[in-house]
């Protein structure tokens, strides 16, 4: 049995039925994160992991032991909001020391504690600061600290970068990324940002409306998504996913049999572009974003097919050219009407 295990496991808000049924085995170690969009059920599944909601089907089993109903004080498990949830008048050093001290644990250990969390999240100068005097980025390793100090069996986050601007989030993110290869623990991350998901996870779980769609590590979903909605769900910019029917019949008869009446999927660094419009597919540019390390250029076809291209290099293309979009079939993804992957 693994590390922490869930079988069949069921949520219901009245008569919605919000998780449906998620089977996952969960490794000691391993980060793992749940990402999916707005409303999926990625929050409400950490919950009823930490055991702020009920469960209302299936079995929670932490080390082998049931863990279904037990109260979420007695589950050892840690969480990190995305609000912080600090107690304002209280210091750093009392925020980060308070579940020690109500478990009365002596205070030379809390001390102890508290000075080896706060030096791995570079807080010891921030000790006797209030939640205030802090920055965001400050105040959320702070709430991470106070996880820490309880050395849980494993840590759950919830979005705890969602507040943070872009720089300090992607800060952050390393800083966690580094703390879990520190301390090595168990560890379960909501995000909807799937450049987090990708960066920070060992394994992630793809959820959709109540139910997983795919686990598997970064790549592995990268390189074989098991429908067109991970596909497109991971990598920025999405997979372009381009009905057959909008391509001329020579990329069609390329296609295997299961992807009639499908879709071709092509990530947009397999798109490559030539100017002038004499290939099989001619396109016109719509727009260029030169980002510096790499430059995408949007391209429309006139069967309506438009694609994104990710060029590594700089281009003197610009919109208005006309371009010949070679597609490289070794590495499509071809979809049948239901959008399951047949072939890549
Ligand atoms: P987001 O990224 O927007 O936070 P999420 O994937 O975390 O979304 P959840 O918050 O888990 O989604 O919600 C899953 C579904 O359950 C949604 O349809 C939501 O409206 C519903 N839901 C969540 N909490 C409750 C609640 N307390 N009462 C009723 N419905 C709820």
């Amino acid at each position: 049995m693994a590390y922490l295990q869930l079988q069949g496991i069921e949520k219901f808000f009245g008569e919605h039925r919000a998780i449906k049924g998620i089977d996952l085995a969960i490794e000691p170690g391993e980060f793992i994160v749940f990402v999916g969009p707005s409303g999926c059920g990625k929050s409400t599944l950490l919950r009823l992991i930490a055991g702020l909601e009920q469960i209302d089907g299936g079995k929670l089993s932490l080390e082998g032991r049931d863990i279904t109903h037990l109260p979420s004080s007695q589950r050892d498990l840690a969480m990190v909001f995305q609000s912080y949830a600090l107690y304002p008048h209280m210091s750093v050093f009392e925020n980060m020391s308070f579940a020690l001290k109500l478990a009365k644990v002596p205070a030379e250990v809390i001390r102890d504690k508290v000075a080896r969390a706060a030096d791995i999240l570079n807080l010891t100068p921030y000790l006797q600061r209030t939640p205030k005097e802090l920055s965001g980025g400050q105040r959320q390793r702070v709430a991470i600290g106070r996880a820490i100090v309880r050395a849980p069996k494993v840590f759950l986050f919830d979005e705890p970068l969602s507040n943070l601007d872009a720089a300090l989030r992607g800060q952050t993110r390393v800083e966690i990324a580094k703390l879990h290869r520190d301390l090595g623990a168990t560890t379960i991350y909501v995000t909807h940002d799937q450049v987090e998901a990708m960066t920070l996870a060992d394994r992630v779980v793809v959820l959709r409306d109540g139910q997983i769609e795919q686990v598997g590590t970064p790549l592995e979903l990268y390189d074989r998504p098991a429908n067109q909605f991970v596909a497109q769900f991971i990598g920025t910019p999405q997979m372009n996913v381009v009905p057959l029917e909008k391509l001329p019949p020579v990329v069609q008869q390329l296609a295997p049999a299961g992807a009639a009446g499908g879709a071709i999927g092509l990530r947009p660094e397999n798109v490559l572009l030539r100017p002038g419009g004499q290939g099989p597919i001619a396109g016109r540019v719509d727009l260029v974003e030169a980002l510096g390390a790499e430059t995408l250029v949007y391209v429309s076809t006139p069967a309506g097919a438009t694609l994104v291209a990710r060029l590594s290099e700089r281009t003197p293309l610009v919109a208005g050219n006309t371009v010949t979009l070679d597609v490289a079939t070794e590495h499509a993804h071809w979809f049948n009407p239901s959008g399951r992957v047949v072939r890549q």
